[in-house]
């Protein structure tokens, strides 16, 4: 009997180990499936009556959730195709900060990351201050726009920022989004016109301030100055009233050629006599007395579409410094070929003179920029001419650069088009 009993207490106990093992399996099934957001596919015939309910809720659960989601994700996309286009860059934000859209421009502004789609912001921008922003805008407490300069080593990018908090597609948690604009290259041209203005001040204030001081000399001491010595401050005086006028006469130049209405005159001009003419107008300055001045022209060259005043400031300026910074002795030829490729002429200013180091060889097409600052201020040198050059070849639609070897010379190169195709566009950019 005891036995009997003790056989079916065992029995008992397997049959509820064996239910309880298959429904802890079930329940684990069932987590799995919530999970991996899948439907709950287990066959639960046999198991206890709340399982059907269950699974059926369960799955309901499951493929609403997916709709939901599918459904964001579509509006998602659909929001990217239509802000694919617009200019400014849109940026839209998940409370973590994982990004759910980045349009096109958004995209162009940080080209380095292609992907920005489902990574963090974090690590597209580093800025602390502009993540601080985001959780502001998240919060509904940021102002309305805001400006940072993101630094990468040494390359800036300023954005203007404006956020919005939006509410997340299933309306659970609070999103953000951004409308960016690339402020960089205004910055830059700020940043370029400040320069400018702090430079011109400086070029302008040294042979001002010289004058005032030979000046008040002069008007305290001139009864009893020797007649030299008053000489000679008041050449010193028209040496630096030159220089003032050369530097305003080469800053009025630069202005009008910026101009909305540079008013460049194209007119067929004939090269070679157009070169033989400046020259022989060069080699027979004074300054060019101890030098050799020749013109090489090549055969074809002939005439192209060109506004002759400018052209003539081009050679003018290039020849000017090759009298300038080369020693009395040293030869200067003005070369001039047709290139086969493109229809385009090419004119070489060439000297062997003392040359420009390597590393300044880039810098001397900009403003102010001297390779000797002493040296090429006592020469009469502004600092423009060379801008001035870029500028007017530029305007029609060639490209200047320099060659130099120290010791052995420099030449300037010009490339221009034989002829112009479109109206001459005064918005350059800041050289
Ligand atoms: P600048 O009015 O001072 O001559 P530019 O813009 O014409 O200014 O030239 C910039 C600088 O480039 C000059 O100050 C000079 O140092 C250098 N440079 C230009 N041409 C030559 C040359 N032919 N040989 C040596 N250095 C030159």
């Amino acid at each position: 009997m005891i036995a009997l009993l003790s056989l079916l207490l065992l029995a008992i106990l397997v049959f509820f180990t064996r239910v309880l093992w298959v429904q802890n399996r079930r329940l684990q099934q069932l987590q799995e499936a919530v999970q991996s957001r899948q439907a709950f596919l287990a066959d639960t015939t046999g198991d206890l009556p709340a399982w059907p309910g269950l699974t059926a809720e369960v799955n309901q659960l499951i493929t609403e959730n997916l709709q939901v989601n599918q459904q964001s994700t579509d509006q998602l996309a659909q929001l990217e195709v239509t802000l694919g286009n617009l200019r400014e860059a849109v940026l839209i934000v998940d409370e973590t900060n994982y990004i759910h859209l980045a349009n096109r421009a958004l995209r162009d502004i940080f080209p380095a990351s292609r992907g920005l789609v489902n990574l963090r912001l974090e690590l597209i921008i580093r800025h602390a201050g502009f993540l601080e922003y985001v959780r502001a805008t998240r919060a509904g407490a940021a102002q309305p726009r805001q400006e940072f300069e993101l630094v990468d080593g040494t390359v800036s990018t300023w954005i203007e920022v404006s956020g919005a908090p939006i509410p997340s597609p299933d309306g659970r948690s609070q999103w953000a989004l951004f409308v960016i604009h690339d402020m960089t290259r205004q910055r830059k041209l700020e940043l370029l016109r400040r320069d400018f203005v702090a430079n011109a001040s400086h070029e302008l204030r040294t042979p001002l301030s010289i004058i005032k001081g030979y000046v008040e000399t002069l008007v305290d001491g001139h009864a009893t100055m020797a007649p030299e010595a008053r000489e000679k401050f008041l050449r010193t005086i028209q040496r630096h009233s030159d220089r003032l006028n050369a530097i305003i006469a080469d800053l009025l130049t630069l202005s009008r050629l910026e101009s909305a209405t540079p008013g460049l005159e194209f007119a067929p001009v004939d090269l070679p006599a157009f070169l033989q003419e400046i020259v022989e107008e060069t080699a027979r300055r004074p300054a060019a007395a101890g030098h050799q001045v020749i013109l090489q022209a090549g055969d074809q060259v002939g005439t192209i579409q060109a506004d002759g005043e400018k052209l003539t400031q081009v050679l003018t300026n290039l020849l000017d410094n090759a009298l300038k910074y080369t020693p009395a002795g040293s030869q200067i030829i003005t070369a001039v070929r047709a290139l086969e490729a493109g229809g385009e002429v090419e004119i070489a200013v060439r000297d062997n003179g003392p040359g420009i180091p390597a590393a300044d060889l880039p810098h001397i097409f900009e403003r102010f920029y001297r390779v000797e600052k002493g040296r090429a201020r006592e020469k009469g040198g502004t600092g423009l001419g060379l801008s001035i050059v870029k500028h007017i070849v530029q305007m029609h639609g060639g490209r200047v650069w320099a060659e130099s070897e120290l010791g052995q010379g420099t030449t300037v190169l010009v490339r221009l088009p034989r002829s112009q195709s479109g109206p001459a566009s005064g918005q350059l950019k800041l050289l």
